[in-house]
């Protein structure tokens, strides 16, 4: 093979690179493949994508500056914003995934998975999570909460907290946090609908869209593993057309056009719905796009359609559904209800997952150090209670013995002494240790995060968004082509499932 590189680094730069692509087996850790219920690949038939932050990889920046601006225009525009909003300017790193809008209070918070709120901001202030003291925090209620649960949410969530500073600063004192929240759902979603933002993605393709070499490759060698592959998007079919063109078309090395890989197109699919309605599928003309309500005898296997449900589906293609694995971005429409309602296998991309590794592994040795000082507390505690019931002790006999020679008397002072001596020292160690702690989980945290800390933790918990992808999803990645790495029929095993009582051996040492 050494040679074969060597020849062809030579001869043609583009063969070395698609054989490079080819035998490269190994990469960096932050692109595995994580197990959460074992996956038996060898029992998948059909692999369905969503397109949208899964198969197509969004520049973050580019898009999520150009919806906010797209939104900011709209606000002036429809919704009588003062236009000096337009000059507000969109930072990409202020805002994580799994946060919760609490739209009655203008804050954003960020929960763990026993509902506590671990953070909070009112605007781009910093509060006290005291302010939710004995607050019961029901995410699902529609009337107070948002969550910002992909990541095209995350400029709208930016955009509200910036907002929520313009009505302290009384430039929007008679608009009130629901109502700030209203307005911008409103716009953002017509940014999304009426074709303002898609229109100038496609303008620029290469500006929004990342191009992921080992795409490609990745689907080619699912298909050569007799996987059948579709697409199911909420995009409409004109968006999906230019850009699965873009991923694809002109990196095959063995297919003409995109849709060559796929089995079956469905746009328009309005998951979570699909996976929860009836609504019929609709066959898409691919000239005029117009589409007309499909009749079942006329289905055939390279059409493109749109809407549907996947009770349908899986008549249509004769499936059972813990044969189909779907691959999403988003918990609450690709995977959870693919999960729930319908059987699917489920992998989540979660794109994030690359840096925070990146992060997990820089902090590693801090990590080790705060566990370290956590058990050195623990001794000084169990110190501490031995130190505190001896001191009750010798108080105890000193009732009960009611002559004592004065050496005894002597002696029993001094061990009062050194008792008392010893409490006061591990009073000190503690202290001392508690602001080490302290100071060590904040670093650790902010290195992840400086505002919201680690996407899937906060402190010793998981967070809510941790939990959401431990509960729904089979696997998670941080992107499609990661299964390029590894063998196709793979079993995916997950890890010994322990509980805290299974590693008392290992907390005891
Ligand atoms: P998917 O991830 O491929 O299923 O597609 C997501 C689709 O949802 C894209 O076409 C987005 O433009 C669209 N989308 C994302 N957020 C909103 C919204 O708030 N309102 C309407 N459409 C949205
Ligand atoms: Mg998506």
């Amino acid at each position: 093979m050494e040679t074969l590189k060597r020849a062809l680094r030579k001869s043609s730069p583009e063969k070395f690179r698609l054989l490079t692509d080819l035998v490269e087996t190994s990469i960096d850790g932050t692109r595995d493949i994580f197990v959460n219920r074992p996956l038996n690949m060898s029992q998948i038939h059909y692999i369905g994508f969503d397109m949208d932050y899964t198969l197509a990889i969004y520049n973050k920046h580019a898009i999520e500056e150009l919806a906010f601006v797209i939104t900011l225009e709209k606000l002036v525009e429809l919704k009588s914003y003062p236009a000096e909003i337009m000059e507000l300017t969109y930072h990409d790193d202020r805002i994580i995934r799994g946060l919760l809008i609490d739209y009655q209070k203008g804050n954003l918070i960020k929960i763990n998975r026993f509902k506590q709120v671990c953070r909070v901001q009112h605007g781009t202030q910093d509060l006290e999570t005291s302010v939710y003291f004995n607050d019961k925090i029901d995410q699902s209620d529609p009337l107070r909460f948002s969550s910002v649960d992909t990541l095209f949410s995350l400029p709208e969530a930016y955009l509200y907290v910036l907002l929520v500073d313009l009505v302290e600063n009384k430039v929007l004192n008679d608009r009130s946090y629901t109502q700030i929240y209203e307005d911008i759902r409103y716009c953002i979603d017509m940014t999304h609908r009426d074709g303002s933002l898609k229109s100038d993605i496609l303008r620029d393709i290469g500006k929004y869209v990342y191009k992921d070499p080992h795409l490609s490759l990745t689907l080619d060698k699912l298909r050569e593993s007799d996987k059948k592959l579709f697409l199911l998007t909420n995009s409409e079919y004109y968006y999906t057309d230019m850009i699965m063109e873009y991923l694809l078309d002109t990196d095959s090395l063995h297919y003409s056009s995109w849709r060559d890989y796929f089995e079956i197109v469905i746009v328009n699919a309005r998951k979570p719905g699909f996976f929860k309605e009836n609504t019929p599928f609709y066959r898409v003309d691919e000239v005029t796009h117009e589409e007309t309500l499909m009749d079942e005898a006329s289905f055939d296997r390279k059409g493109i359609y749109s809407k549907g449900n996947y009770i349908a589906f899986e008549k249509l293609i004769q499936a059972k559904g813990n044969e189909v694995l779907y691959i999403g971005d988003h918990i609450f429409g690709d995977v959870m209800r693919s999960d729930k309602d319908s059987n699917w296998r489920t992998v989540l991309v979660v794109q994030e997952l690359e840096d925070e590794l990146s992060v997990t592994a820089e902090v590693r040795e801090k990590y080790q150090r705060l566990r370290r000082l956590s058990n050195k507390w623990d001794k000084l505690h169990y110190e501490l209670h031995i130190f505190s019931s001896q001191l009750n002790t010798l108080q105890n006999l000193e009732l009960s013995l009611r002559e004592l020679t004065p050496a005894e008397s002597k002696a029993l002072e001094k061990t009062r002494e050194e008792l008392e001596e010893g409490i006061k020292r591990c009073h000190k160690e503690m202290e001392k240790t508690e602001t080490k702690v302290h100071n060590l989980r904040q670093e650790i945290s902010s290195q992840y995060h400086p505002v919201w800390g680690p996407l899937f933790h906060d402190g010793d918990e998981i967070s809510r968004f941790g939990d959401q992808v431990r509960d729904y999803a089979s696997l998670y990645t941080s992107r499609v082509s990661n299964f390029f790495f590894y063998p196709i029929d793979r079993y995916y095993k997950s890890l010994r499932d322990i509980m805290p009582h299974d590693r008392w051996l290992e907390l005891s040492n």
